[in-house]
């Protein structure tokens, strides 16, 4: 039987209609919490969504448990808006578990960057989570029991050509994740579980995000070579991560055991920064 350690708690996980932030989503219910699902994506790639995280929790389970709430997190208002629907949804406490996960990317050199998408990387990769956070981690501190994992990247602790706005995010959110952690350090008990701010911060995970860079490495080959080429280049172990491998990590940053595991970024990354 699988551990629901989260029982009563919710959680919100920016990002999860796919990729990475689905299967942190459907990992955090199987663990027990009441899940507020976020991200872009049609009908059917939310229904899917849903469907799966309910399927985590264990079948047949109602809007009460699982839920999709809508917003662009370009927009500081409509971040504003979905957490109080949040909150309410939870019953006015807000949530006890904050992942933001949502992410984009566009590698080309900083020179031939355009001002528009450096913008939107900047306010989906770092600027969502200031105001995620700004808005959660009251609730958190008084309640005396938070978690907030922030999933940066190795390019939170490293660079790469062609990547200036999402090393700038990624290395900005380990930052605020680090002034976040001081500034709640002392909030709660060892026996409440504390409020604790971390990073996660993979190398290369199997997701949508990443098929481009495969793509660009293919030279006329196959999708395994382009993978092949991409591993070589920085992730000595030569694997991908899967999505729920990232998520374990995530999982077990909230459990109260973990309560003085906070200010910390977690390279997920075959030996990608050990180098
Ligand atoms: P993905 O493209 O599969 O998922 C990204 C999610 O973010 C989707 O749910 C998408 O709808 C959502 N999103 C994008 N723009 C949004 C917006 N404006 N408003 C709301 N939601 C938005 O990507 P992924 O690989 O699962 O990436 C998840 C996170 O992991 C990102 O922060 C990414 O930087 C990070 N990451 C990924 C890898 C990798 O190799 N895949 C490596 C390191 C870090």
């Amino acid at each position: 039987m699988s551990d629901t350690f989260l029982a009563g708690r919710s959680a919100l996980v920016t990002g999860s209609t796919s990729g990475i932030g689905l299967a942190i989503a459907q990992a955090l219910a199987a663990a027990g919490a009441r899940i507020a699902i976020n991200g872009l994506g049609d009908a059917d790639q939310v229904a899917h969504a849903l469907r799966t995280v309910r399927e985590a929790c264990g079948g047949d389970i109602d809007e009460a448990r699982v839920r999709h709430f809508d917003a662009d997190l370009r927009r500081p208002g409509a971040i504003d808006t979905m957490m109080v629907a949040v909150g309410e949804w939870t019953g006015g406490d807000g949530v006890d578990v904050l992942v933001n996960n949502a992410g984009i990317q566009h590698a080309v050199p900083l020179v031939e960057m355009p001002v528009g998408k450096w913008d939107d990387i900047l306010a989906v990769n770092l600027s969502a989570a200031f105001h995620t956070m700004r808005l959660a981690l009251p609730g958190m501190a008084s309640r005396g029991f938070g978690r907030v994992v922030n999933i940066a990247s190795v390019h939170g602790l490293v660079a790469s050509a062609n990547k200036a706005s999402y090393v700038a995010s990624k290395f900005g959110i380990v930052g605020l994740s680090k002034v976040a952690a001081l500034e709640h350090a002392a909030a709660g008990s060892r026996d409440s579980g504390g409020v604790t701010v971390n990073c996660v911060c993979p190398g290369w995970v199997e997701t949508e995000l990443i098929e481009p860079q495969i793509t660009a490495r293919r030279d006329g080959g196959s999708r395994e070579d382009g993978v092949r080429a991409l591993l070589g280049e920085k992730q000595p172990s030569l694997r991908m991560s899967l999505p729920e491998d990232i998520a374990s990590m995530v999982v077990w940053l909230c459990r109260r055991e973990a309560h003085n595991v906070t200010g910390a970024s977690f390279p997920i990354d075959g030996g990608w920064t050990a180098q």
